[in-house]
């Protein structure tokens, strides 16, 4: 592209949706001297930084103390006689906002500061390298980019049948504000938003029913580390979870109105009456308003279709000069995700071929303890292993063999490792127990690097940390090659 060509557009770079995906794609295409426009409708920052993973954490820090100071037995464990814990709700509610504030401030003067120029308003395409924003009081103006990229991101699903009024049924984008506190809520949903909350929400004194319309709850875990963290996270707490059941209806009000039906045969099982219902069913993506017809582009269920540089596709070949990242692509919804996109695409705007590794992008679940993953699920690894024709390693390690877990009475946990037994390459890991969001990044390094247990069982870890679970399952495997 020569310099006269691309001075002919207003930007070289207009990127639509300024959450984690947008931002990342703006800062990193503004820092390398792209003259790069982000657009956005709501909030700088996004469903991560606004209504997502930084609100939600912050419930989670605050909640997490309260239940560990209300553990009566784990402390006495320590010897420990703590006074009855009090907590005011408002103030949790507060952190969490002034959280989002804070980030929300910071992220905005990091984009001026790369020298990236924020559009207010509701961008949409008009056709190839232009793009219309529509500003609140109505104005619209159009410019003209070398490249555009989409992070429209996505928004809560609700179910037909459920009726949400923002106060009584609600989605997270409203339990994150922790508005007030149920006596009895249902969480529809055992995705990891259902069960963060349910973390929260128990360890605030809520009584929680949790409907999952699969046959087992926790459907997306790994089967064995789902069995293990619901014996605790749920069984052992004021859950009372339902599953194989769909919520037929749900209507606001005091009390709440739930009809449960079985989920295979659609025959009644219940009426349930409950103070709230939080519906944690999944997103949709964002994208029914970007006028994608304008350049051809048919989505999947609104998810845009994207290939591993994040190029757009119609049929299966790229659009010229227009990008998709983070969650309205449907690719591992995460914020990191969305984040390590952005990167991409920009990387190919400035002729860097790079592309996306899906499988060694971690994903965490910061219930107490928490839950973590990274690569392929048993299920995913076998096939692989059976199209491949290698056989497939499987080891477990243990918390309850680690000394730094014993220490903190924190023993509850474990760790899948999957591996090729012949290479010994990592292909996937997943964790339950005291801090399993921090130790899944090691192993997603290693599959990153596509590691042999062969080598990493030579690395060696500081005694006593946690992170000798995953050395314990890397000399485990090592010892189990053919
Ligand atoms: C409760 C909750 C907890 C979560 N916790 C975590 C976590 O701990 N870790 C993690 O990795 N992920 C977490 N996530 C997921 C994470 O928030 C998303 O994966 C991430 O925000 C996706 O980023 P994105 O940039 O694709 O989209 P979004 O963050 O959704 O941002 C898209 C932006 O585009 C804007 N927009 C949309 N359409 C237009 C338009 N036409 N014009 C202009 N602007 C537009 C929107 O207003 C929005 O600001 C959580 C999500 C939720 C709901």
């Amino acid at each position: 592209m020569s310099d006269a060509s691309a001075a002919s557009f207003d930007f070289d770079l207009i990127v639509i949706g300024a959450g984690y995906g947008g931002f990342d794609a703006a800062k990193h295409a503004a820092d390398h001297g792209l003259r790069t426009a982000i657009v956005e409708s709501r909030d700088m920052g996004g469903t991560c930084v606004n209504r997502g993973c930084v609100p939600s954490k912050a419930l989670l820090a605050a909640s997490g103390r309260v239940r560990e100071l209300a553990d009566v037995e784990h402390l006495r464990g320590f010897g420990i006689h703590a006074a009855p814990v009090r907590f005011e709700r408002q103030k949790i509610a507060d952190h969490a906002n002034q959280l989002v504030a804070t980030i929300r401030t910071n992220l905005t003067k990091t984009l001026e500061r790369a020298g990236a120029t924020i559009l207010r308003g509701k961008g949409r395409l008009e056709g190839s390298q232009r793009v219309a924003v529509r500003e609140a009081s109505g104005i619209e103006r159009v410019y003209s980019a070398r490249d555009v990229i989409i992070a429209t991101g996505s928004d809560p699903f609700v179910p037909p049948g459920i009726e949400t009024d923002g106060r009584t049924v609600f989605t997270s984008d409203e339990a994150i504000s922790l508005e007030w506190l149920p006596r009895w809520i249902a969480i529809i949903g055992s995705g990891y938003i259902g069960l963060e909350f349910a973390d929260v929400y128990t360890a605030l004194g809520c009584e929680v029913t949790m409907i999952e319309a699969l046959d087992r709850v926790m459907p997306t875990f790994d089967p064995d580390i789902a069995k293990i963290a619901a014996r605790n996270l749920i069984d052992g707490r004021d859950i009372d979870a339902r599953s194989g059941v769909l919520a037929k209806s749900v209507t606001p009000g005091s009390p709440v109105r739930i009809e449960l039906v079985e989920m295979a045969s659609r025959e009644p099982v219940e009426i349930l009456e409950v103070d709230a219902v939080l519906v944690a069913t999944g997103r949709v993506p964002v994208s029914k308003d970007l006028n994608l017809a304008s350049v051809g582009v048919t989505t999947n269920r609104g998810f845009i279709p994207v290939d591993e540089a994040m190029r757009v596709l119609v049929d299966g070949n790229p659009v010229p000069h227009l990008w998709a990242v983070g969650d309205v692509t449907g690719k591992m919804m995460l914020a990191h995700t969305a984040a390590a996109q952005g990167g991409v695409a920009v990387d190919n705007i400035l002729g860097h071929q790079r592309l996306i590794d899906y499988r060694s992008i971690p994903a965490a679940t910061f219930t107490h303890p928490e839950i973590s993953s990274v690569g392929l699920s048993e299920a995913d690894a076998k096939e692989l292993a059976a199209a491949d024709g290698f056989e497939l390693g499987l080891v477990r390690s243990y918390f309850k063999a680690n000394s730094k877990a014993l220490a903190e009475l924190e023993s509850d946990g474990l760790m899948k490792l999957l591996f090729n037994r012949s290479s010994g390459e990592v292909l996937g890991a997943h964790i339950y127990g005291l801090h399993a969001a921090d130790l899944i990044q090691e192993i997603a390094n290693a599959v990153a690097r596509r590691q042999s247990v062969r080598e990493l069982a030579h690395e060696v870890h500081t005694h006593p940390t946690l992170s000798e679970v995953v050395e314990v399952a890397y000399k485990q495997a090592a010892a189990t090659l053919v």
